[in-house]
């Protein structure tokens, strides 16, 4: 079926819905039925509930439930996670990428246990803590703490923007946005109604194929009755994806240690461990440092958020690799998707 025309961008109108009550109570209900019994929604603990809030940011339910039974295994409690290493987090986090929420998840846990481990339960006070946002800190505070807080990501603002059939480009803090949620939590049970709206975000308003015959606002919905629901939300022109090249090295010794070097702790794949490399920025500069003497092993690309990057794999052999940076092959630190990547296109079994 061809794409409908998208509406043209003008300001945003804030019209008031015509019958909040009737929707919110239409979404509870359906909740009600039709609820998954995700992990992080039978407890009503706030460290399960943060770790998945953390975890599900740019990352699918699905992806998520496994790492989030691996975390909770292994630091079952913010004591736990605070003690622990941070090499120890990021290996449990590796395959989940954006490494940052890594650094700040630790931090934060670090943080609350320094002032006694009480959490936070209003999202003023959680958005004191590192790694909360706005989102995080309303989806905390009302699915742990049942405390009255709207947790608006790009689910909601995808449902929201269709329900009201909003004719302009819309983020999280637009006002009509705020307004038109906040009217339709008016009183309905906190923990309850964040689920339920992302619930109906991800299982019937979803973003390619909305299920609007299945959906319990559908006879309010602005944009199912103009017949163009996936119109909405109205995005912003795309940058286009530059592509970066590089050159990384798999060096090895006689014995097979690999040689890995630690990326700066702030910054993309921040804090995990790497092969030497030229660098992304440019078309493979000269190095002076590392072996001229190389087979070359292949490229693999990667697409990052902002970028693709193009790396050549080079293979050589050194006679020794420094302590602080040799590896036996069975042991290895905290890699990225990208460096595992790297590594298996040099035959390293990773
Ligand atoms: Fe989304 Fe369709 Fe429901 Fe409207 S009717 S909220 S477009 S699923």
């Amino acid at each position: 079926m061809p794409r409908p025309a998208k509406p043209k961008t003008t300001t945003p109108s804030a019209k008031p819905l015509e019958n909040p009550q009737a929707l919110q109570n239409a979404l509870l209900a359906w909740y009600a039925q039709n609820a998954r019994p995700l992990p992080w929604r039978t407890t009503t603990l706030p460290y399960p509930i943060w770790l998945a809030e953390i975890m599900l940011q740019q990352t699918t339910v699905a992806a998520v439930i496994p790492y989030h039974a691996r975390f909770l295994a292994r630091f079952p409690n913010l004591q736990s996670l605070a003690e622990a290493p941070i090499d120890d987090v990021l290996h449990l986090w590796q395959g989940l990428g954006y490494y940052r929420r890594a650094h700040l998840l630790h931090r934060c846990a670090q943080t609350l246990w320094q002032a006694g481990g009480v959490w936070p339960t209003t999202p003023e006070g959680l958005q004191k803590l590192p790694g909360f946002g706005a989102y995080t800190a309303g989806a905390v505070a009302s699915c742990a703490f049942n405390t009255p807080a709207l947790a608006i990501d790009g689910n909601v603002v995808r449902v929201i923007s269709r329900l009201m059939a909003c004719p302009a480009t819309v983020t999280p803090a637009h006002p009509a946005i705020i307004a038109t949620t906040q009217a339709l939590a008016n009183s309905a049970p906190p923990r309850a109604f964040t689920n339920a709206l992302m619930e109906l975000g991800s299982q019937i308003c979803t973003s390619k194929s909305p299920k609007c015959l299945l959906c319990p606002w559908q006879n309010q919905c602005k944009a199912f009755a103009q017949g163009t629901p996936t119109a909405y939300p109205i995005k912003p022109a795309k940058p286009t994806r530059p592509t970066k090249h590089g050159v990384a090295y798999v060096l090895r010794d006689e014995t097979g240690n690999l040689w890995l070097q630690q990326r700066p702790t702030e910054g993309l794949l921040g804090g995990l461990w790497e092969t030497p490399h030229t660098g992304w920025e440019a078309n493979t500069p000269a190095l002076s440092t590392l072996p001229e003497d190389y087979t070359e092993a292949g490229h693999i690309t990667h697409v990052f958020t902002h970028f693709t990057l193009v790396l050549d794999v080079r293979c050589a052999s050194v006679k020794t690799i420094p302590a602080a940076h040799r590896f036996a092959p069975e042991n290895l630190p905290p890699l990225s998707t990208l460096m595992k990547k790297t590594l298996r296109c040099a035959g390293v079994t990773v």
